[in-house]
């Protein structure tokens, strides 16, 4: 039995904990189960009471005026309040504990970021003020961009991507723009993407009307050499290569600027993943390797909230070669009337006398205002010897975790690894499979970690601890992996139906992701009726 300091019992005293728990009201723990909005709906109900209408009033809505019921559900003012709070706790967050998803930098938000976003200054303009009057936030975003140009020696970035896809499909539209601009946008249509890449690359390049070409990893997890060097033999087809480093093996590509070159060679342009930057901030510049284009996930290196879908920023930099074609809108600095005054245009007709040719727009507006202030405000809080401490502390805690936990489980490559371990299930007894172990966690009250990615990797196992975690932390997630791993190796089938404590046990994903039921359909009359 466990006990706290204190002497108290802080674990069951069998081994109950092991069995599936069903209860009568479905809530586990202090966990609440409850039906679909739309079942609990009762018509009679409301949070708000409406004064009665007076006279005979007369709709003004004409043809507009509604003839069906509404069809939102009718609650009460409490069961509103705790449906919501409900579903938010049925998340899980990083402010709960470890998130080792690889590949997403689930780091610790600080809550200075989220007191500087919310300041009236940044929080309550308009993207449409005159821009007289907001020339603070507008040195905001020129004070980032510095900042993010300094971090990658890159010559420009565009601000508008609101997310790292959106970034990458602004650097190959740069890269496609700039192929059109030699008349070459015809016959080099060809991208090479690495077996390990993130899903995003290929589907970015076909996007954007270019062939996506795989190149294999080498038994170092690396890009295979030869075979990049023979798909770019007597080649004039290629536009360019799409590459993560470090990669999605979590591992950095030790032959990176011979790649640059390489490429360069052969007519191409080098579109580097830059979601991994936070495993090099401070202390790698990808613009001394040779990049052409990469995207910042302001997201996931500056740590501003994400997660389930958004909000997210992709600043895009770019290189002398790509940066005249850097989408709409451009940064423009009037110092005519005296002051410096900084805006913004869209139109072509501004940029004359310029050599600019931006490829079009991606976003309304700026972009993401108030993630530009979160990463700002993180950046001046750790300061540039800071940043490169994130590092380092991100990639020797990630290194922790592959140290402690290589007896037992299979690092996918040897030596060292960058921001993020990797296992293969190698070590697992037949029968169990990754997800098994994925599951189990749960129970042990953490999220997975990234499963079944990077393809390259059998069962692949991705960790990213990130820097903000404590060495307490990453020993209890390291315990708890431990035990569930143990488990696998000795093939213990309770794995297979876990997990047991979670409100909801086994969903069928492959269903849910082929077929998703995204509405709410009411019962027929008849049901209700035989009710
Ligand atoms: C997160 C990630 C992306 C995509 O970024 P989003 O902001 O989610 O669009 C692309 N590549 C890699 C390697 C990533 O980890």
């Amino acid at each position: 039995m466990t006990m706290n300091t204190q002497g108290r019992p802080t674990a069951p005293a069998s081994e109950a904990s092991n069995m599936a728990v069903e209860t009568v009201s479905g809530s586990k723990g202090l966990l609440q189960h409850e039906a679909l909005i739309f079942d609990m709906d009762r018509w009679s109900e409301t949070g708000v009471d409406l004064p009665k209408l007076k006279g005979k009033a007369k709709s003004r809505l004409g043809k507009l005026k509604r003839t069906k019921p509404v069809e939102l559900p009718g609650l009460s003012e409490p069961e509103t309040v705790r449906h919501y709070v409900r579903l938010s706790q049925k998340n899980y967050a990083i402010d709960l504990g470890m998130f080792p998803l690889g590949s997403c930098t689930m780091k610790h938000n600080p809550r200075l970021n989220e007191k500087m976003a919310r300041l009236p200054g940044f929080a309550d303009i308009h993207p449409l003020q005159p821009f007289r009057s907001v020339q603070g936030a507008m040195q905001l975003i020129e004070d980032l961009q510095d900042w993010l140009l300094k971090l990658t020696n890159m010559h420009s970035v565009a601000m508008s991507p609101k997310a790292g896809a959106h970034g990458e499909y602004c650097g190959m539209m740069a890269i496609r723009e700039a192929l059109i601009d030699r008349g070459e946008a015809e016959t080099r249509r060809r991208v090479l993407v690495p077996a390990s890449a993130h899903g995003t690359n290929p589907a970015t390049a076909a996007q954007c009307g270019f062939i996506v070409d795989e190149i294999g990893a080498d038994n170092r997890g690396r890009v295979d050499m030869d075979d990049l060097r023979s798909k770019l033999e007597k080649t004039d087809d290629i536009a360019g290569i799409m590459l993560t480093n470090p990669n999605t093996c979590g591992l950095f590509e030790t032959d990176i600027k011979e790649i640059a070159d390489l490429i360069h060679d052969a007519g191409g342009y080098f579109y580097c993943d830059g979601a991994n930057f936070n495993a090099i901030v401070g202390r790698v510049r990808p613009g001394d390797l040779g990049i052409d284009a990469m995207h910042i996930n302001l997201h996931k290196t500056f740590s501003t909230p994400h997660g389930g879908g958004g909000p997210g920023s992709g600043p895009t930099v770019l290189s002398m070669a790509l940066s005249k074609y850097a989408p709409f809108p451009v940064m423009t600095v009037d110092k005519r009337s005296g002051d410096r005054l900084i805006g913004y245009t869209d139109t072509l007709e501004e940029l004359k006398g310029s050599d600019l040719q931006p490829f079009g727009r991606l976003t309304a507006f700026q972009g993401q205002m108030g993630m530009f202030v979160r990463a700002l405000s993180y950046i001046l809080s750790h300061g540039a010897d800071g940043l490169k401490q994130v590092a380092e502390d991100a990639v020797l805690n990630a290194n922790y975790i592959q140290a402690r936990l290589k007896h037992l489980m299979t690092p996918a490559f040897d030596g060292y690894c960058m921001h993020e371990a990797l296992f293969s299930d190698k070590f697992t007894a037949d029968g169990i499979e990754t997800i098994d172990i994925a599951k189990a966690l749960i129970d042990e009250g953490y999220h997975p970690m990234t499963m079944y990615f990077p393809l390259v990797v059998h069962g692949a196992m991705l960790i990213e601890p990130t820097e903000t975690e404590s060495k307490a932390e990453l020993d209890r997630f390291c315990n708890a992996l431990e035990s569930v791993a143990r488990k696998a190796a000795q093939g213990d089938d309770s794995l297979k139906n876990a997990p047991y404590l979670a409100p909801m046990r086994r969903l069928d994903e492959t269903q849910a992701a082929r077929k998703p039921v995204l509405k709410w359909t009411p019962p027929a009359p008849e049901q209700i009726a035989a009710e």
